[in-house]
């Protein structure tokens, strides 16, 4: 379900997915198809995570990432495996019916 609700927002986010919601800023992201399908990547991460241990290695990849790249949250943030696997495959909206289990794991580096 897509909720729009400008006041989650800053500049630098439009969307966060909170399963079974996604959040968006405005009415025109929730129209836009990838940034819909890069969220629905995380709903799949979250709920084959039991949802607790998918907040918990978001934020520790994150706390990891700031350490390797010197503080630069934008960065730490681009760079966090779940991220990195809804980045590769938002643009592809046959992704999620051919997705293996866990498939974020190879995005840890
Ligand atoms: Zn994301």
């Amino acid at each position: 379900m897509i909720v729009v609700a400008p006041f989650l927002f800053s500049k630098r986010f439009r969307a966060l997915a909170v399963y079974p919601f996604i959040f968006v800023a405005t009415a025109a992201d929730a129209r836009d198809a990838v940034l819909v399908q890069h969220e629905r990547i995380h709903f799949r991460q979250q709920k084959e995570l039991l949802f607790v241990f998918f907040y918990l290695f978001y934020a520790l990849d994150f706390l990891r990432n700031m350490f390797v790249y010197l503080g630069n949250a934008h960065k730490a943030y681009r760079y966090i495996c779940f991220e990195q696997e809804a980045y590769t495959f938002e643009h592809d909206a046959n992704y999620l019916s051919a997705r293996k289990l866990f498939a974020w794991w190879k995005f840890l580096g």
